[in-house]
């Protein structure tokens, strides 16, 4: 490692500040990340956890080894929209077969989308109705941390529901720096009558007999989606562990929570040491929403033209993806897509001209990405190895690009778009302005493409070829 390592430091939303990152057992880094709700295809913005985390992922492998890593990000397969789908896209199947249909239909899709993405397996991938009822393995589950809770005082039945009760954990609100005092002043809703305290939760609800259920010790029902991710992490990755990770969203309260059941059932300090959050994405400078009709989905961009008029290499929206801080909120636009494109090629045309040769992932990378994952400094970083001449710059190029999940195929090249081009630089130099011709043809020869003047044979008049320099 070089003198420029100084460690992994990451920013932590349980203190706001750039700490050093001290795992638990070097031997065993565990990292847990909430994964999506599966009733819908993944949207652009579920695509933004997958490629942060999974840099992090590569990352902490790096750095402590790669069989010293177990990385859990889940499939949440429970859900009450997944059940209106169910019904909506299935209405002559049983209910359960629905939903099973539903479900592993998104999962599949978005499994295929994330590696597209250039982002690797997670070590596990639990989905949460595997963990609602005790299990042969011995594995947490939620009906017995929801006893749990019982038997400690932290949870109450009201009304066919077990809630949390929020005035039994006197530190209830670190995480989202929320004060229970505060929420119960500034409620404008009545506490529902059968809460003991407003800002209680469900961790177990009645189902009736049209929605999915289980039998628990509170008769047929379903949990809350909190207890789910409590239930998984502390199956795969103990009571305790490293790092826990998800969209800034979730801060409230969803990960608050999580951290209510899992202490106050396991009586621990905290759930995980580390607590890290992505930014907000917006689309084209605006929210993304259905009704404005930016909201796109990761396969969208992949597979169809609806976006740009064109579809999209997914190792381009990983990059456009990096090229913001993940803790910033990303401006997700055409003309980033475009930037990453371009980008992408010039690397890649530098990597190629290491031909065999291989070198170590540079020191320089793995620095920038333990300073909270500084991907803008690393980025720079190889912006310039693609301008230095030399094997070993392209070498430590083609390893840096291997590294962050990129391949070392050739970018391709938009056929339609060069075509239309060439056509506006012909319209220049019939204009004999060769200035603009001359513009555009540099322009392109950046991007590796380059161009061919001749003449028709027959017909006499200027024709343009071109083709891609490798
Ligand atoms: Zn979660």
């Amino acid at each position: 490692m070089s003198e420029a390592f100084r460690g992994l430091r990451l920013t932590n939303t349980l203190t706001r500040t750039k700490e050093d990152f001290v795992p638990i057992d070097p031997q065993n880094v565990r990292m847990y990340v909430c994964g999506p709700t599966v009733y819908d295809f993944a949207h652009i913005g579920n695509a933004r956890p997958a490629i942060v985390f999974d840099v992090l992922f590569r990352l902490l492998r790096h750095l402590y080894g790669e069989d010293h890593v177990t990385y859990v990000r889940n499939l949440t397969d429970l859900d009450d929209k997944i059940n209106a789908r169910a019904l909506r896209d299935f209405p002559d199947l049983p209910l359960n077969e629905a939903i099973r249909r539903v479900t592993e239909k998104t999962a599949n899709q978005y499994q295929s989308d994330v590696a597209a993405l250039g982002c690797l397996e997670p070590t596990v991938e639990p989905r949460a109705t595997e963990f609602v009822q005790p299990r042969p393995d011995g594995r947490a589950d939620m009906i017995t941390l929801i006893l749990s809770l019982i038997d400690r005082g932290h949870a109450y039945e009201a009304q066919g529901e077990v809630l949390f009760d929020t005035g039994s954990m006197p530190d209830y609100g670190q995480l989202s720096k929320r004060n229970l005092d505060e929420q119960q002043a500034g409620a404008r809703v009545e506490v529902e009558a059968h809460k003991k305290n407003p800002g209680d939760f469900v961790l177990w609800k009645a189902s009736s007999a049209e929605e999915p259920g289980w039998d628990s010790p509170w008769g047929r029902g379903r949990p809350g989606w909190h207890i789910e991710c409590s239930a998984m992490a502390s199956a795969y990755l103990g009571e305790v562990f490293d790092i826990h990770g998800g969209g800034l969203d979730l801060i409230f309260p969803h990960h608050e929570n999580e951290i209510a059941q899992s202490r106050c059932a396991h009586g621990t300090e905290v759930m995980a040491n580390y607590w890290m959050h992505n930014g907000f994405l917006q689309v084209e400078g605006q929210k993304m929403s259905k009704s404005l009709g930016n909201f796109f989905s990761i396969h969208e961009l992949l597979e169809t033209e609806n976006f740009g008029g064109r579809k999209w290499p997914g190792e381009v929206l990983r990059l456009a993806m990096l090229m913001t801080h993940y803790r910033e909120p990303i401006d997700f636009s055409v003309r980033k897509l475009e930037e990453a494109e371009n980008t992408l090629r010039k690397w890649k045309r530098a990597a190629d001209s290491a031909g065999a040769a291989e070198a170590a992932v540079p020191a320089s990378l793995i620095a920038a990405l333990s300073d909270d994952l500084a991907t803008a400094t690393a980025f720079h970083g190889l912006s310039q190895l693609a301008g230095e001449s030399g094997g070993i710059a392209a070498a430590e190029l083609k390893a840096a690009l291997l590294f962050l999940g990129f391949t070392l195929d050739a970018a391709e090249v938009d056929g339609a778009e060069v075509a239309k081009v060439i056509a506006e630089r012909l319209a220049f130099i019939a204009q004999k302005n060769w200035a603009e011709a001359d513009r555009i043809r540099d322009e392109l020869l950046a991007q590796g493409v380059q161009l061919k003047d001749g003449k028709d044979p027959v017909s006499g008049e200027r024709v343009t070829t071109w083709e891609v320099k490798r």
